[in-house]
C-alpha cells in the first residue's frame, strides 16, 4: 500500500504546574531525555520541549534546555528539537533566551488567547522580537494557531519577511475558553492556510479527550500530528496512556487506516525544509 509520511510531534512535558506531580510527566532533564528516547523509538521525530525546575515549576533556564538538548542529540540522532517560546506567558524576552542554543525549531503563537484560567499573552512587539531572533538564527518556526486571526497574522509576517517561509502551522483545538474541537472550522483553517500560503504544512493538536480526534482528522486531511503528556493529563490526573511513548504508539496504530506512516527523521526534515541530520 502506498502511504505518505506523517510527522509525529511529541510534546513530552508542558509547563502547567499542576501536571508536574503526575508520574507520567517527565520533569528532570534525565527523565525528559529518557522519555524522549522512548517516544523516538516509538516513532516520534519531533520533540516539543518545555523544561521545569526539579520541583515541577516551569523554567526558562537556558542551562536546563542545553542539558536536555545535548542528551537528546546524543540519544536520538536526527530528531527535530523544537523549543517552546510559550508556557511562560508574561516573562517577556526571557521566553526567547534559550534560542541562543540554536534548536532546529521554535514555537511561536502569533496572537493572544484565553486559556482555562488566564490569558496567554503574546503582545505584537514580543511576537516580532521572537520571530526576528529565530529568523536571524535560521531556526524554523512552528506557528501555534489558537484561532483564525493567528493564521492571517502568520501569513502576513511571511509575506513581509518577518518570518522565513514556508510556514509550518499547528492548529490547536480543545483548550477550555479557546477554540473548541470543530471539524468545519478545522477544514476552514486548512483551506485558509493553503490559500494564503500555498507551500505551508500543518499539524493538528487536540487537547485532552480530543487529542485522538484531531490526530485522525489531520492524518485524513494530509497534515501531521502532535501527541504527548503536555496535552493529555486531565485535571483528575488521569492520562490517555501511561507514557509519552505509549501515546506515540497509539497514534502510530492509527496511521495505516489513513494511508500514512510515521515519518522517518530524513522524511520529517525534508518535509519541513530543515537541513539533513549531521
Ligand atoms: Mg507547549
Amino acid at each position: 500500500m502506498n502511504t505518505t509520511p506523517c510527522i509525529i510531534t511529541c510534546a513530552i512535558t508542558g509547563s502547567l504546574p499542576q501536571k508536574a506531580d503526575n508520574p507520567a510527566v517527565p520533569v528532570t532533564p534525565a527523565e525528559q531525555i529518557e522519555s524522549i528516547h522512548a517516544a523516538f523509538e516509538a516513532g516520534a521525530t519531533l520533540v516539543h520541549l518545555h523544561v521545569r525546575q526539579d520541583d515541577g515549576r516551569p523554567s526558562s533556564d537556558p542551562e536546563r534546555f542545553a542539558e536536555v538538548q545535548d542528551g537528546i542529540r546524543k540519544h536520538c540522532p536526527g530528531i527535530i528539537i523544537q523549543f517552546s517560546t510559550g508556557g511562560r506567558s508574561g516573562a517577556g524576552r526571557e521566553r526567547g533566551a534559550h534560542l541562543a542554543l540554536n534548536p532546529d525549531m521554535g514555537s511561536l503563537a502569533t496572537g493572544s488567547v484565553n486559556f482555562p484560567t488566564r490569558v496567554y499573552d503574546n503582545a505584537p512587539d514580543l511576537v516580532d522580537w521572537l520571530a526576528a531572533e529565530m529568523r536571524e538564527r535560521r531556526i524554523k518556526l512552528e506557528i501555534e494557531a489558537f484561532d483564525l486571526s493567528m493564521i492571517f497574522q502568520a501569513a502576513k509576517m511571511e509575506a513581509d519577511g518577518r518570518i522565513q517561509g514556508p510556514l509550518h502551522v499547528q492548529f490547536v483545538m480543545g483548550i477550555r475558553n479557546a477554540m473548541p474541537v470543530d471539524r468545519r472550522v478545522f477544514e476552514f483553517y486548512i483551506e485558509t492556510l493553503k490559500r494564503l500560503s500555498p507551500q505551508a504544512t500543518f499539524t493538528g493538536a487536540g487537547i485532552g479527550r480530543d487529542a485522538l480526534t484531531l490526530a485522525r482528522w489531520s492524518m485524513e486531511l494530509g497534515g501531521h500530528v502532535r501527541t504527548g503528556m503536555e496535552d493529555n493529563v486531565r485535571l483528575d490526573k488521569t492520562t490517555l496512556a501511561p507514557s509519552n511513548a505509549a501515546l506515540v504508539q497509539q497514534v502510530v496504530g492509527e496511521m495505516a487506516a489513513f494511508k500514512r506512516h510515521p515519518a522517518s527523521v530524513t522524511e520529517a526534515r525534508a518535509l519541513l525544509g530543515l537541513p539533513a541530520a549531521a
